[in-house]
């Protein structure tokens, strides 16, 4: 696993965590949603971070009570304003998306993590296995399609400010943490390696 440190404006320090985290065990019994209040979705360049100018789909979930006063997406706080979209047309979105050139799948919001994101990340994961992403390599199985080099499946990218747990595995974590809601330690305890300047969780918390 490799950290790195990427510098964004105001009091975000920003740790991307690389590769295949999974930061609790996987809780099968758990309840998963079927489907996830959304703001929206799109296909656009991703704008900053190590990955900026990269062709990314955008999942943008609602619902947020971290509260920061300069946050430009309050319309994204309430859930319940937001409608609900199922995993399945989710993951055709990628799909169509991955077809058009996406490189990759960002998870946002609001807050994602105020959700459980096992169910979307199993499904988004899944898509990509069995049906080997139709239309970016002519719908090959998955084991052809890598063999192509084709970029399946898609890798999954997290964006969260660490408040609560970590749900789904992500290919990679821009984690943003807020100094008036610092991440628990006892959920980001990987960031403790990261090196050079900005957030560190500190050495007591739980
Ligand atoms: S965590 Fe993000 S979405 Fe939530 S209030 Fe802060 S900036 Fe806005």
């Amino acid at each position: 696993m490799e950290i790195a440190i990427a510098g964004l404006a105001g009091c975000q320090a920003v740790a991307n965590i690389r590769r295949g985290i999974q930061l609790r065990p996987s809780t099968r019994d758990r309840l998963v949603p079927p489907s996830l209040p959304i703001v929206e979705t799109f296909h656009s360049l991703q704008g900053e971070g190590l990955h900026a100018g990269r062709s990314a789909f955008f999942i943008r979930l609602a619902g947020c009570t971290v509260g920061c006063p300069w946050c430009d997406t309050k319309h994204s706080w309430p859930a319940s304003a937001h409608p609900l979209r199922p995993l399945n047309k989710l993951v055709g979105e990628a799909r169509d998306a991955a077809a058009a050139g996406a490189a990759f799948v960002v998870i946002t919001g609001g807050e994602p993590l105020h959700h459980d994101l096992d169910g979307l990340c199993t499904a988004l994961r899944q898509a990509s296995h069995s049906e080997g992403g139709k239309g970016a390599d002519g719908g090959l199985p998955a084991g052809q399609a890598q063999q192509t080099g084709l970029p399946l499946p898609l890798p999954l990218h997290l964006e969260t400010s660490g408040v609560d747990p970590l749900s789904g595995q992500f290919d990679w974590i821009t984690l943003s943490p807020k100094r008036h809601r610092p991440p628990p330690t006892s959920c980001w305890r990987p960031a403790s390696q990261l090196a050079g300047g900005g957030w560190r969780p500190p050495a007591s918390s739980p």
